[in-house]
């Protein structure tokens, strides 16, 4: 039974927490027709391409569902069907690509490495090499199944210097991490609307390099997945092709509001990073050590090993921390049992606290923390 009369908050990497005034933003029903609303659609993709300082080279597509619909729509579209993708893969997410660009008929090359490592641009520099017909690079930069940090501005440096063409999934990322495409050469980055930028999750976003998406006319395998025919609608009509997410697009927009005057993205990393120190120290307090090396974690999502205890169980602990106010996150790896803590969304170190003590009174009252 819950011991709070408040929702739970949520330490989960999407849907997060999110603040009043973004609940509040979607209290209004908005057509589709309506110059207000599509107004608000163009201002918030404005914004989204200057959180990466992309307006000189980029476009901002977005696209009606969550994030995986927009990093298929991205391989779909600037993947030509004689491409050859490269995906280095240590995660989840790096696998969940490999899957796409299977589905989607597009060849790829897997290149492996651990789960608790970061991508090696060395390793990267030569798998490309060796194969030249490799056209795209496809990476996740925050790699979040584990929560660990990948070298994306080294990895673009020897994409670019082997003359392909680099696809990112900055879905954890975006907004809390610095990504300048003045920098950084990219052909698409992919992002959400639930994710670090705390809005409320339904819309995905690819930033596309200008000249690859003029390019992709009629490449993709899908009429809905299409960002060069939702980006050329776009253009021509400011309005979204089909139903757009309305809701999901003004609580963005309100997200954003709030983004800002926190102080943009370098705020925004740095409550996260607060966050994620607090929370490795107070969970240190319980024994508990986190999957990764403090070098490669990102400040977005933590895996901790499970406790070596008999009595321990993910499902049971989950519904001791639920009820008393917080939703954590299953692991995702398959050869360690490990649980996962979100550290983005709409809260402060001052709510980790009160995760920590969530946490170390349900291993108490289930007999776990005693032996750890
Ligand atoms: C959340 C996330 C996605 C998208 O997942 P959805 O379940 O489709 O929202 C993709 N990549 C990464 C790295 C993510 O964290």
């Amino acid at each position: 039974m819950p011991l709070i009369d408040r929702d739970p908050l949520l330490l989960t990497p999407g849907p997060l927490t999110t603040s009043l005034r973004t609940k509040q933003a979607m209290l209004h029903d908005h057509g589709s027709w309506d110059r207000a609303f599509n107004r608000v659609t163009a201002d918030v993709c404005r914004q989204l391409l200057d959180i990466v300082q992309g307006a000189d080279t980029h476009v901002c597509v977005p696209l009606q569902g969550s994030g995986s619909f927009a990093v298929e729509a991205a391989l779909g579209t600037l993947v030509p069907r004689s491409g050859k993708v490269l995906v280095p893969n240590h995660g989840a997410y790096c696998a969940r690509i490999l899957r796409m660009l299977g589905v989607l008929n597009r060849a790829s090359v897997e290149l492996p490495f651990a789960e608790d490592q970061p991508m090696d641009p060395a390793a990267i520099d030569a798998a490309l090499r060796a194969d030249p017909s490799i056209t795209h690079v496809a990476v996740v930069h925050c790699e979040t199944g584990t929560g660990i940090l990948n070298p994306l501005a080294d990895i673009a440096q020897v994409v670019a210097a082997q003359g392909r063409a680099l696809i990112v999934d900055a879905m954890s990322s975006f907004g809390a991490l610095p990504i300048d495409a003045r920098s950084l050469p990219f052909d698409a980055l992919i992002a959400a609307s639930g994710k670090c930028l705390e809005g409320v999750p339904g819309m995905g976003f690819v930033i596309a390099r200008r000249s690859a998406l003029q390019a992709s006319a009629g490449q993709c395998h899908s009429l809905a997945l299409d960002l060069h025919d939702q980006w050329v609608y776009l253009q021509k009509t400011t309005q979204w092709r089909f139903t757009p997410p309305t809701h999901v697009v003004v609580a963005l927009a309100e997200a954003l509001q709030q983004f800002q005057e926190e102080g943009g993205q370098a705020a925004r990393g740095a409550r996260y990073a607060a966050n994620c120190q607090r929370l490795v120290q107070g969970m240190a307090g319980l024994g508990l050590q986190p999957l990764l090396d403090p070098a490669v974690q990102a400040p977005i999502i933590v895996t901790f090993h499970a406790p070596q205890h008999p009595a321990w169980s993910f499902q049971t602990f989950y519904e001791g921390v639920r009820d008393r106010g917080f939703i954590l996150y299953p692991g995702k790896l398959t050869r360690v049992e490990t649980f996962r803590v979100g550290c983005i969304g709409a809260i402060t170190p001052n709510d980790i606290d009160q995760v920590v003590h969530a946490v170390g009174a349900t291993l108490h009252q289930r007999g776990v923390l005693s032996a750890t």
